[in-house]
């Protein structure tokens, strides 16, 4: 990047955001070489996929697993970064409904040996996976996932089954408003490719995205907050809370929609504001521990029935602390209109925990509890059609400036809705600055575009 004085510099593209959407972003773009500078309000690059290094134990914000068959595995996979990572420890997997267990089945042999489930619900839930992978979504995606569900697996256990295993997939407890179509993508993704537990946590692939940027010379300023994003005919400018005013060819808003309407200063009757209003986040409780030991090795995974609740013991195939010390995630998914307070939620997980590690309060060697982590923002509801309703890339409504994140555009959810939308905004700026170039303004200058 040049610039020729302190007050700002042109650059081709302007990236406002070092989540894992805005580092894919300029990721994919400095691959046709453009000059890219990254800012990002945060002392520390990586949003929600940030991860707590303490005395060698790393604490993803919450349980994360990345999709094998996802965009982001994909894009990772194309931009050459490293990282490792191990399937979940399946076994002794259980559900639990109040003091019962049951081992999850997870097989046709253990759906047929089922306690858990009646004659009725197994042959429905048979014949649901078995017809998964050939249900096409787009029908279901105006459809709620809770209606689907009656309709086919009735209002039994396996209603309750399939509503844990979507829970796990998608983080949404809310499943009158989920839409099928959305669910149903998620769920095939899941079954088709598994998931990976990552080594060193999630800040590996935030650490392998901007060793990808610095070797191609994008700089990854934090601490640099964005107050505000202008569209000025042939170029963006960005001020930024200290005063400072860059400027660039083009800008991607790679932050959560309510800042992206601030930074864009849209009126409340535009699309992106009426959007943003009445959407609503995917919400999430999470009490991160890591132990000394367990005092029950063999229990490493549960979900709850009678309360949407999730444990698993990460460090049980990803490399996340020195053992013995294990890592694990207790989480409660919280539905919108549920009113129980962050005290009441922590001492229910604190519960579930002690029913899973007896005396586990006696080895912690950390804890942290998150009340109300955003995991997603803008449930897909089946009212605006699934993951179509979403924004796209273009809704900003300025044609230098895109969005991305995993709110952003019609395809994955979570990290990986994060990659797509950062893909089809790379794309974007690739196309609009391919074409005849316009001076910028003078005393900015730029290096060349791709
Ligand atoms: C508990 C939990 C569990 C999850 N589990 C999974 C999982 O298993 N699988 C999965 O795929 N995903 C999971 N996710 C979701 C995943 O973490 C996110 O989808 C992804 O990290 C979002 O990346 P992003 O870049 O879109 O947004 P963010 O990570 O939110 O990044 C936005 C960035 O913009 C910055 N910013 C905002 N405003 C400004 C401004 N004005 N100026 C400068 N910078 C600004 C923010 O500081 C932030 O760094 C989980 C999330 C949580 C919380």
């Amino acid at each position: 990047m040049q610039s020729t004085d302190h007050e700002y510099s042109g650059v081709d593209l302007i990236v406002v955001g070092a989540g894992l959407a805005g580092l894919f972003t300029a990721a994919i773009a400095a691959r046709s070489g453009m000059s890219i500078v990254v800012l990002e309000r945060s002392k520390q690059a990586g949003g929600r996929a940030a991860t707590q290094v303490e005395v060698g134990i790393h604490f993803n914000l919450g349980p994360h697993a990345l999709y094998c068959r996802g965009e982001a595995h994909g894009l990772l996979g194309e931009l050459e970064v490293d990282f490792s990572g191990a399937f979940p420890a399946g076994g002794g997997a259980v559900l639990t409904d109040r003091d019962r267990r049951y081992p999850l089945p997870r097989t046709l042999r253990s759906v047929i040996a089922s306690r858990f489930l009646t004659f009725r619900d197994k042959v429905r839930l048979l014949r649901l996976f078995g017809n998964l992978a050939r249900i096409e979504p787009e029908s279901l995606d105006r459809v709620s996932f809770g209606d689907w569900l009656r309709r086919t697996v009735g209002e039994g256990n396996a209603n309750r089954f399939v509503r844990t295993l979507c829970r796990v997939a998608t983080y949404v407890d809310d499943h009158e408003r989920l839409s099928a179509g959305a669910a149903i993508r998620q769920l095939q993704l899941a079954i088709a490719g598994n998931v990976l537990y990552l080594d060193g946590g999630w800040q590996s692939l935030v650490d392998g995205l901007r060793e990808n940027l610095a070797s191609r010379g994008v700089e990854v300023r934090t601490g640099s907050r964005v107050r505000a994003v202008r569209d000025r005919g042939e170029v963006v400018s960005v001020e930024l809370a200290t005063g400072e005013t860059m400027r660039g060819r083009a800008a991607v808003l790679a932050v959560d929609p309510r800042s992206a309407v601030e930074l864009l200063d849209l009126p409340p009757e535009s699309p992106l504001s009426a959007w943003t209003r009445r959407h609503i986040p995917v919400k999430a409780a999470c009490l991160d521990v890591a132990l000394s030991r367990l005092s029950q090795p063999s229990r490493l995974v549960a979900f709850g029935l009678e309360s949407p609740l999730y444990y698993s013991v990460h460090s049980a195939s990803a490399r996340l602390a020195p053992p013995p010390v294990a890592v694990l995630h207790v989480m409660r998914y919280l539905h919108p209109d549920a009113h129980n307070t962050p005290t009441e939620v922590e001492a229910e997980l604190e519960h579930y925990l002690e029913a899973l590690q007896p005396g586990w309060r006696d080895v912690a060697q950390q804890r942290r509890y998150l009340p109300g982590l955003t995991v997603t923002h803008g449930l897909p509801c089946a009212d605006d059609g699934g993951l179509a309703g979403r924004p796209g890339v273009g809704a900003a409504g300025a044609g230098r400036i895109l969005l991305a994140g995993d709110w952003v555009g019609p395809v994955g959810m979570l990290a990986d809705a994060s990659a797509a939308s950062a893909r089809e905004a790379a794309r974007r700026v690739a196309a609009l600055l391919s074409g005849p170039k316009m001076p910028l303004p003078r005393s900015v200058s730029h290096a060349t575009a791709g």
